[in-house]
């Protein structure tokens, strides 16, 4: 089920409570993060001597069933530090389900749509963002987006796959077209390039790539000479520019893990059907802007 989940912070580090709490959901079972709206400062709703929040919306698949959902955010909200003193008050962290794609529920532990949804623009404009279809009227809270959020980062995942998303074989990359490696050093020359050790491997010579900032992202510390390694994503959060073109440039796994957060995908699609142990992650959260055909490939744009 497909389903969209509001979050407020107004206690202790917001903004990294926001974004650690975003990392953890990934971790529920079968729990898939899809996709991640700006922060937004928020005044307080109903009880009103309480510091601001911050707030976001995120949209999640999983194969549970909604109560267990519930148990799981209820869970993650405890892991926060969340203490649960009076209704409506300060908290670390809240995680409140707002939507269930094609599901009404109406029972003593849960209400879904959140029963105050369509009342609240602090719930709504998070929302509106990542689920743009929504029909809602505001109400003309004071509302300001503010940076921090992962997508802030305007990440742009750039690969090149064959026509199944096949995107690498024993290590190796499927395919190295000249066509392709000039619009990828075109695309990401002077800017900051993410990738994980294994395709530090692919390089020449095993070497950081010139004329870019390298940031290597593993969970092995081991310096390299020519490139910045960061231990989590929390410490690429607070090492980025958002001001700065990241482009993201594999494996799978970094792929994964920071598509939730990416805004654009360039991606080279060679017109072939080869062997591969390693796959792009899916792109249907994204649109297909702009296709460029030539002999043998095309490239292709996608974004939000
Ligand atoms: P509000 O629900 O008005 O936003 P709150 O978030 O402060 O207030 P909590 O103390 O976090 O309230 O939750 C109280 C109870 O609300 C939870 O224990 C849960 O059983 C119930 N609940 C009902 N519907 C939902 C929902 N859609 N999402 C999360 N909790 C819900
Ligand atoms: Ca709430
Ligand atoms: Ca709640």
């Amino acid at each position: 089920m497909i389903c969209y989940v509001g979050l407020g912070s107004n206690l202790g580090e917001r903004q990294q409570t926001l974004r650690r709490a975003i990392e953890r959901v990934k971790n529920i079972p079968t729990g898939k993060l899809l996709r991640v709206s700006s922060f937004y400062e928020t005044e307080p709703w109903g009880v009103v001597d309480q510091p601001n929040f911050l707030n976001a919306a995120i949209k999640i698949s999983t194969e549970l069933e909604p109560l267990e959902l519930l148990d799981e955010l209820q869970r993650i909200e405890f892991e926060f530090g969340r203490v649960r003193r009076k209704h409506w008050g300060a908290r670390t962290l809240d995680l409140d389900i707002l939507l269930i794609e094609g599901r009404e529920i109406s029972s003593e532990r849960l209400t879904v749509p959140h029963k105050f949804l369509f009342e609240r623009d602090f719930a709504l404009i998070p929302l509106k963002e990542i689920f743009p279809a929504l029909k809602c009227k505001l109400h003309g809270e004071k509302i300001s987006r503010v940076n921090g959020s992962p997508i802030d980062f305007n990440f742009k995942l750039i690969a090149c796959v064959d026509k199944n998303f096949g995107l690498g074989m024993n290590g190796k990359l499927l395919f190295r077209i000249p066509a392709d490696l000039k619009n990828f050093r075109r695309l990401t020359l002077g800017h900051t390039i993410i990738f994980g050790r294994k395709t530090l491997e692919t390089f020449p010579n095993a070497q950081p790539l010139d004329g870019r900032r390298n940031i290597i992202l593993s969970r092995s510390t081991k310096k390299i000479f020519g490139a910045e390694v960061v231990g989590s994503l929390e410490e690429l959060f607070n090492t980025l520019n958002i001001a700065e073109e990241n482009f993201v440039i594999g494996g799978s796994e970094i792929f994964s893990e920071l598509i939730p957060y990416a805004t654009k995908i360039f991606l080279t699609v060679v017109d072939a059907e080869v062997q591969a142990d390693v796959l792009f992650p899916n792109v249907d959260e994204f649109i297909l802007r702009d296709v460029k055909i030539f002999d043998g490939f095309e490239f292709r744009r996608y974004s939000r």
